[in-house]
């Protein structure tokens, strides 16, 4: 069994529990992105959506038809976004208990990024989403 991959949101009352290894870590440069968290871009750990276990008040917002992002209803802070039909969900860097057990494999949607940051982690770089 993989070491379960855990976290929670600002206030404490949303935390989740994943029992699985990551699929994909990933910095994602998008607007959605960008609009969905109040930051510059999202940095996130992809896992199986059917390996997590969430508690406390989460709330869904559909950004597209295909992401839904998931936040505290009581503090606000985005932890989520979730492909349903991919069976997949990302969880935000920054509602992490270990962060530093993760680095980013790769920028995606880099054509949206904003234009005042460089990149100093010579990651691959891809102007819309990763090849499959
Ligand atoms: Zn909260
Ligand atoms: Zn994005």
């Amino acid at each position: 069994m993989p070491q379960p991959i855990t976290g929670g949101c600002m206030c404490g009352a949303l935390t989740y529990r994943a029992d699985a290894e990551p699929i994909n870590v990933r910095v994602c440069h998008c607007m959605l992105c960008q609009k969905s968290t109040g930051a510059p871009f999202f940095a996130r750990v992809q896992v199986p959506l059917n390996t997590i276990q969430i508690s406390g008040p989460v709330r869904w917002f559909a950004s597209s038809t295909q992401v839904d992002r998931g936040f505290c209803e009581r503090c606000g802070s985005t932890l989520f976004s979730k492909r349903e039909r991919k069976n997949v969900i990302g969880l935000g860097f920054g509602s992490l208990d270990n962060p530093n057990n993760f680095s980013p494999q790769e920028h995606i949607w880099v054509s949206e990024q904003q234009t005042w940051l460089r990149f100093a982690d010579d990651l691959p770089i891809h102007t819309g989403s990763a090849p499959d």
